[in-house]
This record gives structure tokens, sequence and C-alpha cells, in this order.
């Protein structure tokens, strides 16, 4: 694209009252040879007509100096066939100075100060603007707009019916001979309307039966997904028989060793050893996206002996109590144990949730039910009944068969026929035994992603989602901010393996996932990313002569996008990109790189940073910002007029994974006496949204510090540091804070070579 500049200024919201705009105009001009012009007000109808004035003339890249570009992105959208770089010098240049008190003099450099830090920050915008090029959307040539759903519970059958009532065709896979998972085992569930207090039927019939003559869905029982290959919108489904290892539903081709197809080298199965899979090589079934609805089983309470579980019969856990009151009546006495009890005993059992506490209230009307004089006790830590279900709560309270209590359940031991159950520290003040004929243990629901249902995706970096133990098991990239999204682009998770959830929230959760589903595949039909940066039409691209497969990228894509060759080539797959650029930080080459965020532009603009020499007042900081947290936490800090030092320059950068460790070595040769890199919690809470991208940059952080000793300059001249977006109120000492230690080390002592 043959560009053609203009940069604009606007003078609103108080902008041309702290600063001299005439004199910042002159840096555009003069130092970055752009046209530049003023105005009152860019974002209202009159600034943008002005800016289309010149649109219409021919001007193609624009650089608009104004509010932060998180707000006005449609006021300064002027189409996908212009480039528009936006300079932040509302929220972080002239908010970022601190009110004077009434009757209080302002700093005698502040506005000096101003101007140098808006100077820096046009600047680096036409920077930008000069080395960003259009982006070209990756294209596949054929989008295929079908959806395997794998899982024919009730969570995969929503899925299935969601998906098909919006017009796509859905594949659901389920490994027993019948559809309808846990749920067929069901009697009753909860309520889901007013007044929030009577068990219902359980839908799960009725619903098998929707899926079964839905022309739209081909249900295959008994059948596994045996290898997936490819990316969204062009997976490859091999499917075969539930619970072997080489039998395919499609007519055999070629036999082949799976260890050659996914990985070289040897395989081992964690349960049985060294394994020669022999598969057949059938024509893969082509797919868009998949939803994943492999559920959850019961968690595993064995190792609570002194509550008797796998000793003494009839201590059994909630999913067995279920079963067997559906099969018939239930016994006349039932204590219903809530947590584990034992020296912590505040402590639930793993995986327990506000479900197991529904789950027992429910179970214990079934005692009051088929026996005349049935009663039920539930002994509780914690009773968890979220919203309407306060009254489901309420209402088995009110029941004379059901006691409950506050309790640490001590011991369960055989007493004559029946069980002795002991409980300490009672809401009732005392210490009870209580003899029952049954007690019930609440195992929790445990995510069915870990090994034993890996969805075997034939990708570099194995089968299924890396870092699994680390999360417990779910397969969520970010369970806050993105529900339903994966570890691996096109994949989503929903009902039981994504959380503990009711059937109710299931149907809703399934509902959720179709639509990310094919969202995935529209947006993949339209090369543009899914999510977080939804409509990113960038990718990275490499420039594989330079490549010395040294394998970084690929091990470090936090989304398994990357394939490689037997020499260790990259091989990418951009409809699996989620853009973050890990990649393009972990390449000690540079040679990766998005048309609009790359290691020279990033470089560039660190350059176009004027370094003030030999004036402490003036040192120079810069600060990598995550633009998912962090930035906007700056400019919630500018809007509060919080204060930050004048000495900072902050610069957007799509994950903390993306900082190349050249952009730090780039700051301190060109003069810079400090660099701090600003983004999400990582480790148990983490808050990356790109899931390991913070953490892989802190680790990074600490190697550039060796460099930096050899180099005679402190480590401590550049740090990392978290923060989460509710946290805003803690920027100014973060950055204050480290301005100040750099102004105690002094002037970074090769400023000026
Ligand atoms: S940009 Fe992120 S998701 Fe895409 S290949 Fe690079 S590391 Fe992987
Ligand atoms: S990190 Fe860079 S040099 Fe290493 S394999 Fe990837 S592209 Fe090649």
């Amino acid at each position: 694209m043959d560009k053609n500049y203009c940069a604009y200024i606007c003078a609103g919201c108080g902008i041309g009252d702290a600063l001299d705009l005439e004199a910042l105009s002159e840096v555009v001009t003069g130092e970055m040879s752009m046209d530049c012009k003023v105005h009152d007000c860019l974002c209202g109808a009159e600034g943008r007509a002005f800016i289309e004035a010149d649109v219409k003339e021919g001007v193609n890249t624009v650089v608009v100096g104004a509010c932060s570009p998180r707000v006005m992105a449609n006021e300064f959208d002027f189409g996908k066939d212009k480039i528009t770089v936006r300079a932040n010098l509302r929220e972080q240049v002239i908010w970022t100075e601190v009110k004077p008190a009434e009757g209080e003099e302002p700093h005698a450099e502040a506005a000096e100060f101003l101007a140098e830090a808006a100077a820096d920050y046009m600047r680096m915008a036409c920077t930008r603007a000069q080395k960003t090029e259009l982006a070209e959307p990756y294209q596949l040539e054929v989008t295929n707009k079908i959806i395997l759903v794998m899982g024919g519970g009730l969570a995969g059958l929503t899925a299935a019916k969601e998906s098909a009532a919006a017009g796509y065709d859905v594949i659901l896979v389920e490994k027993e001979d019948n559809l309808g998972g846990k749920a067929l085992g069901w009697r009753k569930s909860f309520p889901t309307k007013a007044p929030w207090t009577d068990l219902e039927e359980n839908p799960i019939q009725a619903l098998v039966a929707e899926v079964v003559n839905n022309s739209r869905i081909t249900v295959k029982t008994a059948t596994e997904v045996a290898r997936i290959t490819g990316s969204p919108g062009d997976f490859g489904i091999s499917f075969k028989a539930a619970g072997t290892k080489t039998e395919w539903d499609a007519p055999a081709k070629v036999t082949v060793d799976e260890q050659d197809l996914i990985n070289k080298g040897e395989k081992e199965d964690p349960n049985e050893g060294l394994q020669k899979y022999t598969e057949i090589n059938s024509e893969a079934t082509k797919v868009g996206s998949v939803v994943l609805a492999t559920g959850w089983k019961p968690a595993d309470v064995s190792e609570y002996e002194h509550l008797g579980h796998g000793k003494l019969t009839n201590v059994v856990t909630n999913a067995e109590f279920e079963k067997i009151s559906k099969l018939g009546k239930v016994p006349a006495t039932v204590a219903f144990v809530q947590s584990p009890g034992g020296k912590d005993n505040d402590n639930d059992f793993p995986y327990c949730n506000s479900v197991t506490s529904m789950v027992a209230l429910k179970q214990a009307q079934y005692v009051c039910e088929d026996n005349v004089d049935g009663r039920a006790f539930i002994l509780y830590q914690h009773m968890r009944t979220p919203g309407s279900m306060e009254l489901f709560y309420k209402n088995t309270q009110n029941n004379d068969g059901i006691f409950l209590t506050k309790g640490c359940v001590t011991q369960v031991e055989e007493n004559g026929g029946g069980l002795r159950v002991a409980v300490e520290d009672t809401l009732l003040g005392e210490d009870i035994t209580i003899d029952v004929d049954m007690v019930v243990l609440a195992a929790g629901m445990e995510p069915v992603t870990l090994h034993e249902n890996s969805i075997n995706l034939a990708y570099r970096q194995g089968p299924a989602f890396n870092d699994l133990d680390l999360f417990d098991g779910y397969a969520d990239s970010h369970f806050i901010c993105f529900p339903y999204e994966t570890r691996r682009t096109g994949v989503y998770a929903c009902g039981g393996v994504r959380k503990a959830e009711t059937m109710e929230e299931a149907v809703d959760d399934a509902t959720g996932a179709a639509l990310k589903a094919i969202q995935c595949i529209e947006s993949a039909d339209r090369g543009v990313s899914v999510h977080p940066r939804s409509g990113d039409a960038t990718y990275p691209e490499f420039f594989m002569q330079r490549c010395t497969q040294c394998k970084r990228c690929t091990e470090e894509c936090p989304f398994g996008a990357l394939d490689d060759d037997d020499n260790g080539t990259p091989l990418p797959n951009p409809t699996r990109c989620r853009r973050c650029g890990t990649c393009m930080g972990a390449c000690p080459e540079r040679i990766i790189g998005f048309k609009d965020y790359n290691i020279d532009l990033i470089g560039s603009m660190v350059k176009a940073v004027e370094v003030p020499e030999d004036d402490d007042d003036r040192l120079r900081i810069v600060v990598f910002v995550c633009e998912n947290d962090a930035y906007p936490a700056i400019d919630m800090a500018g809007m509060k007029r919080l204060g930050l030092s004048h000495m900072v320059r902050f610069i957007p950068v799509r994950c903390l994974g993306s900082v190349n460790m050249a952009w730090i070595r780039d700051a301190l040769s060109a003069g810079m006496d400090g660099a701090m890199l600003l983004g999400c919690t990582y480790g148990d809470d983490y808050q990356c949204h790109f899931v390991k991208g913070s953490e892989i940059a802190n680790k990074r952080m600490e190697n550039i510090g060796d460099t930096l000793s050899t180099l005679g300059l402190e480590p401590e001249r550049c740090v990392a540091n978290q923060i989460a977006i509710t946290d805003y109120d803690k920027i100014p000492k973060i950055i204050n804070d480290f301005v100040d230690e750099i102004v105690e080390m002094g002037p970074n002592p090769f400023k000026g070579f």
C-alpha cells in the first residue's frame, strides 16, 4: 500500500488547555515529516467529518492524538483498507498529572514534562503508522461448517440441538451404546421454576428423542474420536469403535503406526506401558469446530478411610446413591456427609461445590418420599445454594424428616447391622452420634479430560491440553473472561468437563459452547481470529530462511498452533492461532511478526522516544503494558488522576509473552534508564488472557538480568510486575516506586554512547 499520512490532534477533553498544540504539531511535521492538523473535538460528528474529508482526498494512514485507543473505536474507524494509529494523549499524558489542590500552584516544570510526554507519544504513534502494513486475512481453501460434538450426555445433546437449530450440521459422538450420559440415571432434577421448591421430572429422555429425530444431527454411538488433525475450519476427524485402539468405522485403507503419525519416538501409555498403536488410516471426516462435552466423574473419596468408603458396604457416594434411588426404594435412615472432617475439618471433599450441596438436599427428599418414617441427616461444613436455590434449601429445612446441621464428621463405623456416625462441633453446641442404615459421601464432580480421555489431537504439543494438572484438570484457557474456550482454538468445552453445574446450567453452558463453535467457524471463514482478539485479521508470519530450528516458538505457543517438521522448522496453522505473539517474543532470531505488530515496529517505537542526556529530572523508563488488563488499569489510574511519574513511557503489547528481549536491549542501548513489563497475574490464580504469556515473560526477564550484569548494568533496571484490571489504584505505587529505584541507581551509564 502506498501510504498517504496525516496526523490529527484533538484539543478537547482539556488536551488543548494542558498542551501547546502548535508546538506539538511542529514535532509531527518537523521530526516525523507528516501533515498535522488540530481540531477542537475529533470524536464528534464534525471532527470525524474533518478527517473523512482528507480520507476522501487520499489520506489512508491516519494518526490520531486524542483519548485512549480503548475508547471511541468506532469514531476512529475509517475502514479496513485504512490504517489508524492512536496516541493516548488524554489518559496517559495530561491525566497523569495530579490536579493541584485548591489554592496550590502546579509544579514549576509540569507543563514541560507533559509537553515532552505528548511529543514522545506522537513520535511513537507516527512511527507505528510508518511501520504498520495492512492486514491480509489468512483464507482457508475450504471452510468446513460441520460441528463435531464429543459426548452424548445432557451438555452434548444440547450443544448438538442448538447448533442444528442455528443451521449447522452436527456429528455427535458418544462412546456408550446409548445417548443420555449420566443423566439417564438421575431420578429427579432440581427445581427450575417458581416456587423453586419442587423436584422436577428428569428431561433427558425427551432431549434424546429430539436429537435422534433431528435430520441435521448424525449420531455415532459406541464410537470414539481416534484422532483430530488440522485446525479450525479444517479439522479432520477419524473415528474408532469405543474402547478399541484399532477399529474405526470407516473402510480400511492403510495401516500405520500412530507414533509415526503424531510424534517420532516411543509412546508410553500411562496404564499399559509401551504400546504399539495400530490404526487404520481412514478418510478423515472434515469439520470446522469441536464441542467437548465429555462430562465428569465422581471425584475419588477412597482416601477417607475413617468414613468407611470401600470398607463398609453401606457407605456409598452421592452418585451411587442416585442410582440406587432410581432403581428402587432407598433406606429409611441416611446420613449425607458433605465434608470429610478430620484435622483440617473445614475442607470439603475434592471438587465439591454448590451442586454437591443441592444433590444432598435432593437425595434427602428421596429418603422421605420412599419411607413414611424416613429420616435424612445432612452434615455439612458449607451449604451452597446460589440464587433461587435458596428457596429450595429453605423448603428442605421445613421438611420434618430432614435434619441439617453444620458439623465435623469424625468417624463412620459399623454398629450392629447399621452404621454409627460421630459428629463434633455441631451448630447444636454438642457432639453427637447418629445411627443410620446408609452413609452418603458428597464426592465432587471431577472433569473428564485428564489422560483417560485425551482428545487425540495430532498436534506437535501432544494429544490433549497442556498443563492440565496445573488447572485441576479443567481445559479452559481463561475461565472468567472467555468461558468455553479451551487451550486449543476451535475446541469448546461445556457441561461437567468445564465446571460442576446443574442440569439447567449445563443446558445454558452447552448453548454458549455451540455459539462459540459457530463463531469459530465463521471467523475462520473470514480469516480473522476468534478470541480474545476477535476480528484480528493479522497472523504471525515467519521469515523461514533465517530460522535456526531452535523450536522455542513451537514449544512456547500456549495454544499448540505451531507444528514442526522433522528438522524442527515451524509449520504454522494460522486458524489455530490466537495472535498473542508469544512465538514472536520467544524467537531469538526475531523472524516472527505480524503486519501491525513486529520486532522492528515496537523496537522503532522504543527508539522514537527522545532520551535527554545529563538531566537527572528527565530519566526515561519504558513500560511494556499488556493491552488486556494493565493498559486499561493505567487508563483508569489516569481517569482518577492518581498521578504517574512523568519519566515513564507506556507501550501497549498484545501479551507480555510477545515481548522480545531485543526490545529491552534496544531500550537500554538507546539510553533509557529502566524497563518494566506490566501484565497479568500468573500461577494458581492466573489471569493471563493467553494462559502462559505473563509467566513466560517473567522467566525471560530473569534471564535478561544475567545479560545486563555482563554489560555492567544493574539487573534491577528491568523488572516484571503483575496487575489485575481492578487494581488500578495500585498502579501509581508500582510505577512510581520503580521510578524512585531507578532515580536512586542514577542514569544509565551507556546514555549518549
Ligand atoms: S501468536 Fe500466539 S497463538 Fe499464534 S502461533 Fe504465536 S504463540 Fe501461538
Ligand atoms: S523461535 Fe524462531 S528460530 Fe526458533 S524455530 Fe521458531 S522461528 Fe525458528
